[in-house]
């Protein structure tokens, strides 16, 4: 296995850290993108994301963040009316999206925190047909985790498709794209796979692009269609981020030498240790306020919201922890100053990270929380 070496410091739930040799990958001057030398390193990124999504198919690779592939789902789904599985910010955001691209959407409001209900999902979708659900499989503003091959399941056995935001999913959550029989999946490079912002990644079915030129207004820039031709020839659509490609062919490299079975274990494991952390909180601090935010049968392995006593803001936190030397990040949307978000995703280690809950436990007791 690769080393993975990283600093250990930055605990931001997205970006994450990048090691030093992603960053140095880098600095290697342009090439033609339509040349031999190019074509070469898409190949290789192809292998990795391939075992990463866990798929036979391709896999499109996008000069944007991850919200240009949400936008590029949802203008090819199929014509009709969308379902959104709203649970917080981010799944609030594709909700958006849909809206945005002209489509009726309607919406299951979810507690933050928590996830859909099955029997709730199962009856929105026999009341009405819907072209497509979306859902956010690992909703970074709260830290809670759905099964989305449940919900794909069920949106399939009702005709519709399922468009999977997996950003805070994919590198770091459990996700098999071809054995959950999955319909789209997304994610960004700045989350779990643990590269710079400014490249994104989808899997989607070969019905779902055969189906895709049905749907009008699809654009260009983030035509699915245009990105399956391209990407059978080991090509993007247009001039892509070719040094932020030099920093994908290295780190999806070291993502498949590590093995998804392993990376996904770390990412268990970080996640269990910041839970225990945050559950001990309660009790060291005689509040019970403190803890984590999503539910025990639903918690993301690589983000945790943890709730703060109202005493100590969320920003104040973060500040404190920063001046130790750590970064994590404040809460999200109407959890801004309740929680702050551990996130304990890519290529950290459990050492590392006991090292930033011993820096956090020492900025609340000079906070008194
Ligand atoms: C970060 C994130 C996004 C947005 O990604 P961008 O790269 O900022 O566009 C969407 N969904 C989830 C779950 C995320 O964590």
């Amino acid at each position: 296995m690769t080393a993975l070496l990283t600093d250990g410091r930055f605990f931001f739930p997205g970006p994450t850290e990048v090691r030093h040799e992603v960053l140095a990958a880098m600095a290697r001057p342009m090439i033609p993108h339509r040349g031999a030398e190019f074509s070469a390193i898409f190949a290789n990124m192809q292998v990795a994301l391939k075992q990463i999504f866990g798929t036979a198919r391709p896999v499109y690779v996008s000069s944007s963040s991850a919200t240009g592939l949400m936008e590029a789902a949802m203008r090819s789904a199929p014509p009709g009316r969308i379902l959104s599985i709203v649970n917080g910010a981010f799944s609030e955001r594709f909700a958006a999206i849909a809206r945005s691209c002209g489509r009726e959407t309607d919406v299951i409001e979810v507690p933050w925190g928590e996830v859909v209900a099955p029997d709730v999902l199962e009856q929105r979708l026999s009341a009405q047909r819907y072209a497509a659900v979306t859902v956010a499989h690992s909703e970074t503003s709260t830290g809670a985790l759905t099964d989305v091959r449940a919900v794909t399941r069920m949106a399939r056995a009702h005709g519709a498709r399922c468009l999977v935001d997996s950003v805070t999913g994919v590198g770091g959550a459990p996700l098999e794209f071809d054995a959950w029989e999955l319909d789209l999946v997304l994610t960004g490079s700045q989350k779990a796979l643990a590269l710079p912002p400014g490249l994104a990644f989808l899997a989607c079915t070969s019905e779902y692009i055969a189906a895709a030129p049905a749907t009008p207004g699809r654009g260009l820039y983030f035509d699915l269609v245009e990105f399956e031709e391209s990407t059978a020839k080991n090509q993007t659509p247009n001039t892509p981020a070719i040094s932020l490609f030099y920093a994908a062919e290295v780190q999806l490299a070291a993502i498949a030498s590590e093995g998804m079975p392993a990376r996904w274990a770390r990412h268990a494991a970080m996640a269990a240790r910041t839970q225990r952390w945050a559950e001990g909180l309660a009790a060291t601090h005689g509040d019970p306020a403190l803890g984590v935010l999503a539910g025990a049968a639903h918690r993301s392995p690589t983000v945790t919201s943890v709730t703060l006593p109202a005493r100590v803001p969320g920003s104040t936190l973060v500040k404190a922890v920063k001046e130790r030397g750590f970064t994590i990040g404040t809460g999200y949307g109407t959890n801004r100053e309740t929680t702050v978000r551990v996130g304990h995703m890519g290529d950290h280690t459990l050492p590392a990270l006991e090292r930033c809950l011993a820096a956090c436990d020492e900025a609340l007791a000079e906070l008194k929380a």
